[in-house]
């Protein structure tokens, strides 16, 4: 949920986008969507508006965590850092909170998840300021890159590509190939963190390495699935959740799990199927249950998952890709194999956005039976 183009603290505008259709939470829209529509004003009324929800809890807990620290830090310190705290929770309740002092628009979400206490959008910001959140931006992308599989992990049985974009310098898709010990099997993932940038992108990597230490312990996908969204919850901030679709890839078969995510698509010969939520995004509530799809798969059908940028990506009129000319795309190619699908898709959205400039990150993987 990386948007390059909305400057709207994120979460609690997209959840509040969020609805329950037959138990499964399906976004709705997407603030940057409304932004190309109906401009700025807009924009500016999210922020002000949904800004404070979000922040104040942690705004709360970092008061509270200053004044438990107060006689290790020099008194001016710490009365320079409270009255700054105070100064955030007061603009907060009289609504002008993630405002810039000196031009009055939203500060970037980006930047605000950075730094809560941050008061100058990025264009206001001083030449030091400026360059530290350069460097962090770049520290952070360097962290991701290494973080990402091999483009094209093959194993005896399975043909796996994915194709990974971030809207911006960093991404909070979240990307996921690991062969198994037996040589024979694959885990594999595609999730979306909400936020943007930084704090999105470092939220991604936490849920990387949750996942991969649980991997370790050889659990059933339900348990793993049910500990990572433990883990996530205890480990991060209660505006943070993340959509996750994962699975794994056997000798015998697939089996899938969907935790708010889009669905996942397994196309088949001469029919798709759309495979749905069964659980809440992780990170939402600590006994979050989940459930494990067990999935037929023949010689040469794959499994395709994909995050929201893609079918949510959108032309210069604001329409949106959607799910419908996605699987057009893939079907078109589906003899073709993995690599061609993927590349098909990619070139696809190109087309349809032609000059409209991403605002989310996309990520596509396919998992096809080898035939
Ligand atoms: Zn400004």
């Amino acid at each position: 949920m990386a948007r390059a183009i909305s400057n709207v603290p994120q979460e609690v505008a997209t959840l509040s986008l969020m609805v329950d259709v037959g138990g499964r939470l399906e976004r709705r829209g997407s603030i940057a969507g409304q932004y190309c529509s109906l401009g700025r004003a807009f924009e500016m009324n999210v922020a002000s508006a949904s800004a404070g929800y979000s922040f104040r809890p942690q705004l709360l807990e970092r008061r509270a965590r200053l004044q438990a620290a107060a006689g290790s830090v020099p008194t001016g310190y710490f009365n320079e850092l409270i009255a700054e705290i105070d100064s955030a929770l007061q603009r907060i309740e009289i609504g002008s909170y993630g405002l810039c002092d000196a031009c009055h628009l939203p500060i970037e979400g980006d930047l605000l998840e950075r730094d809560p206490l941050v008061r100058y959008c990025l264009p206001h910001l001083s030449q030091a300021e400026l360059l530290a959140y350069q460097q962090d931006l770049e520290l952070a992308a360097q962290i991701q890159a290494k973080l990402l599989p091999p483009r094209d992990v093959g194993l005896e049985n399975w043909d796996t590509q994915y194709r990974y974009v971030p809207a911006g310098a960093v991404g909070g898709d979240y990307c996921e190939l690991i062969p198994l010990g037996d040589g024979n099997s694959l885990f594999f993932a595609v999730g979306d963190v909400a936020g943007k940038g930084v704090a999105a992108s470092l939220l991604m990597t936490h849920l990387s390495a949750i996942f991969r230490s649980l991997l370790l312990l050889d659990l059933s996908l339900v348990d793993m699935v049910s500990r990572a969204n433990r883990l996530f919850c205890e480990s991060t901030a209660a505006a943070h959740y993340a959509t996750l679709v994962c699975g794994r890839a056997t000798s015998s078969g697939l089996e899938i799990c969907n935790a708010g995510h889009c669905p996942g698509l397994l196309l088949q010969r001469g029919a798709t199927q759309r495979l749905g939520s069964t659980g809440l995004p992780l990170g939402l509530f600590c006994g979050g249950q989940y459930t494990v799809t067990p999935i037929s798969i023949g010689a040469g059908e794959s499994l395709v998952l994909y995050s929201d940028g893609i079918t949510e990506a959108q032309d210069p009129a604001g329409d949106e890709y959607q799910e419908e000319r996605l699987i057009t795309s893939l079907r078109d190619r589906f003899e073709q194999g993995a690599g061609a699908m993927a590349d098909a898709v990619m070139r696809d959205v190109a087309r349809f956005c032609r000059t409209h400039p991403p605002v989310d990150d996309m990520t596509l993987l396919v998992v096809r039976r080898r035939g």
